[in-house]
């Protein structure tokens, strides 16, 4: 049994649906941002918080863990820089005390959720593994502090883990029965493709003189369903012993500005946006882009869908969310 702490979530969700191919799967989530009907069916589904002992002791008392994954964290760069506390809290204190009882259970197989904000500002174009780390913001410095943690408590305690930094998740799945649903939105693809659905009057971007071609910030976009399938090869490598403490990058080699996102949504879409220039968003590196080559060679993993059809993949899911709702 697999226990997918924050499986109702964007990315948790996704993984769920692979995940339950092979292993039984037990998801613990609060459902703050996350939902109940993003869980599939197969999964065993437990309501609590990450950061209660309780729920987490319910959990590892009733079923036999083989290996925890961990997607339940805040994850906005503009909201961390408001609300600090809240991030150190959930991501760093309520993920300790995860750590806390999974050793007081022996379960030490651990794969964790990190990502490219722990770069902070590369000083190269195309990021590795071993790019300097240097946050600059709360979120991306909460993912850093765990990625320590983790790396004390190999040493110590012999939990065997995996981290994954990753890019920027986008799309959604095959069968558009799920896909990124956050209130309020704040992610790029799917702020474009609501307002060309007409479920927004414009579209902002966030800054038009950084150092990069057009003057937008350039990200590495990587398919949730791409996501997903490393979360797999990484614990299959950490089940089989092949794997003891790894950190591995997930992007797709290939950075797009975002004026190109837009302008790539508007030729999937046959729609045309409109567009609004406007001031940086705090905390945001003018560029990240992934080499993932390390996991490729390592575990035989490579990101295999880019940006349009990521874009299809959460068109799709969006018309059918919309349909839904103005069925309801
Ligand atoms: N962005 C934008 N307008 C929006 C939302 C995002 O210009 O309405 C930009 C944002 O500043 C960043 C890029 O799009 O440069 C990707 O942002 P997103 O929030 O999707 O992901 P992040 O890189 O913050 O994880």
């Amino acid at each position: 049994m697999i226990l997918v702490v924050g499986g109702a979530g964007y990315i948790g969700s996704h993984l769920v649906k692979e995940l339950i191919k092979t292993k039984e799967v037990v998801v613990l989530d609060n459902l703050s941002t996350g939902h109940r009907w993003a869980i599939d069916k197969k999964a065993i589904f437990v309501q609590g918080d990450l950061g209660s002992e309780k729920d987490l002791v319910k959990v590892f008392e009733k079923y036999s863990i083989e290996a925890v994954m961990h997607f339940a964290a805040f994850s906005l760069v503009g909201e961390s820089m408001q609300a600090p506390q809240k991030y150190y809290d959930n991501n760093v204190g309520a993920t300790l005390t995860l750590l806390r009882v999974m050793r007081k259970y022996n379960v030490n197989k651990f794969i964790f959720s990190s990502t490219a904000a722990t770069y902070g500002i590369p000083s190269v174009d195309m990021i590795t593994e071993e790019t300097a780390t240097n946050p600059i913001n709360p979120y991306g410095r909460s993912k850093l502090m765990i990625e320590h943690i983790l790396a004390d408590f190999a040493l110590s305690y012999g939990l065997k883990y995996v981290t994954l930094r990753y890019f920027n998740a986008a799309g959604a799945y095959e069968t558009a029965e799920i896909g990124e649903d956050h209130d309020p939105e704040t992610h790029l693809i799917p702020i474009v493709l609501e307002h060309l659905l007409g479920q927004r009057e414009q579209i902002s971007v966030f800054g038009t003189d950084y150092e990069t071609q057009d003057g937008t910030c350039i990200r590495d976009y990587i398919h949730v369903t791409d996501l997903a399938k490393a979360h797999i090869v990484a614990m299959q490598g950490l089940l089989s012993g092949q794997l003891k403490a790894a950190t591995y990058n997930l992007g797709n080699g290939k950075g797009y500005s975002v004026k190109e996102v837009i302008e790539t949504c508007e030729r999937v879409t046959g729609r045309r946006a409109k567009v609004e220039l406007a001031e940086r968003r705090l905390g945001d590196p003018a560029r990240l882009v992934a080499l993932s080559e390390k996991i490729e060679r390592e575990l035989g993993w490579k990101a295999e869908i880019g940006l349009e059809a990521i874009i299809e993949s959460a068109w799709r899911w969006h018309q059918r969310k919309s349909d839904t709702l103005a069925s309801q």
